[in-house]
């Protein structure tokens, strides 16, 4: 009873602190403060999407992958490492994936309206697997945003797999069969990344940025790079490495046959309408290189 008590007193806004007869760790009080302003942020539309590239060989936009932005009004730009976690124990991460999805589908349409073909890469949360439909949920945002075919890709990280039963088999097919590649991410740094290859229906891999940051002084990183790039010729799989971050990297990833790059070195995460400006001061419908 004094819990809900406490917890409608929070709902209302109220200053929750002064309810507390035992006062919270400081970090708990931290959290509870952090979750309670990203129930508003999400109400008050306070978060944006940022693009990063992805580009090919001769480094031209592929694809953009969307990255969630969260400007507080007390605490500035919030980077994701911050405020996802939070999202993610809350459940709030469900509603923020919805919102993510939906507004990518719109930008993918922009972009497209623009003469830009790009494909928009939205990544997914371990925690929206947990959730009844997700693909369901997907797909109706699909049919109502309708972007253009072929506009959207799925990012998962290996530990949205780790307890995967029939359904997540079942979701992952959905999505697929919907028009939407699926990229394994941060590839090599969960538990069984070789036997979720085998198990799901990937159609690419995004290598970890750790493996990249050893290259190509490292002998170890440059072993590991070349045999997932060799691993993933033979299965016929995409591979884009991230954080990519200078020419040295560029240059043996792209020797190796690395079809695709990613990293502050060619593009820094920013608004649509940022890149929208590099395009159009390099005045082309066609992409250009870009530009560090
Ligand atoms: P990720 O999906 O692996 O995204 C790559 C992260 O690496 C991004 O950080 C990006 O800004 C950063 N990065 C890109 N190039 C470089 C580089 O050259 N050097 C370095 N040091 N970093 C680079 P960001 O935007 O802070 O996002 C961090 C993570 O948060 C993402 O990792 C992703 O797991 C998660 N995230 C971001 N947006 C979303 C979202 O909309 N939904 C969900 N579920 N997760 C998201
Ligand atoms: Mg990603
Ligand atoms: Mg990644
Ligand atoms: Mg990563």
């Amino acid at each position: 009873q004094a819990d809900l008590a406490l917890y409608a007193a929070k709902d209302a806004g109220r200053n929750r602190l002064a309810v507390y007869s035992h006062p919270l760790g400081e970090a708990a009080e931290h959290r509870l403060q952090l979750e309670h302003e990203l129930r508003r942020a999400l109400d008050l539309r306070e978060f944006t999407l940022h693009y990063q590239a992805q580009v090919d060989d001769q480094g031209r936009p592929q694809v953009m992958e969307a990255l969630l932005r969260w400007h507080s009004p007390t605490r500035g730009l919030v980077l994701p490492g911050e405020f996802i976690p939070v999202l993610e124990e809350s459940g709030m991460i469900i509603e923020a994936t919805r919102w993510v999805f939906r507004e990518a589908c719109r930008q993918a349409r922009r972009w497209a309206g623009q003469g830009h073909a790009l494909r928009i890469a939205v990544n997914l949360s371990p925690l929206d697997f947990r959730q009844a439909d997700l693909a369901g949920s997907l797909l109706a945002i699909l049919e109502e945003e309708r972007p253009p075919t072929g506009s959207l890709e799925l990012e998962i990280t290996e530990t949205a797999l780790l307890d995967a039963g029939d359904d997540v088999q079942q979701t992952l097919a959905r999505l697929k069969a919907a028009g939407m590649p699926l990229l394994l991410d941060d590839f090599g740094t969960g538990h069984a990344s070789l036997a979720y290859l085998q198990q799901f229906p990937f159609d690419g891999i995004k290598i970890d940025r750790q493996f990249v940051a050893g290259l190509p002084e490292s002998e170890h990183s440059v072993a590991l790079v070349r045999g997932i790039l060799t691993m993933a010729r033979h299965l016929g799989l995409h591979v884009v490495a991230e954080g990519v971050s200078n020419e040295r990297q560029a240059a043996f990833l792209r020797l190796n046959g690395c079809p695709s790059l990613q990293g502050y070195h060619y593009c820094r995460p920013q608004p649509a309408e940022d890149l929208e400006r590099i395009w159009i001061r390099e005045s082309s419908s066609s992409l250009q290189p870009w530009g560090h």
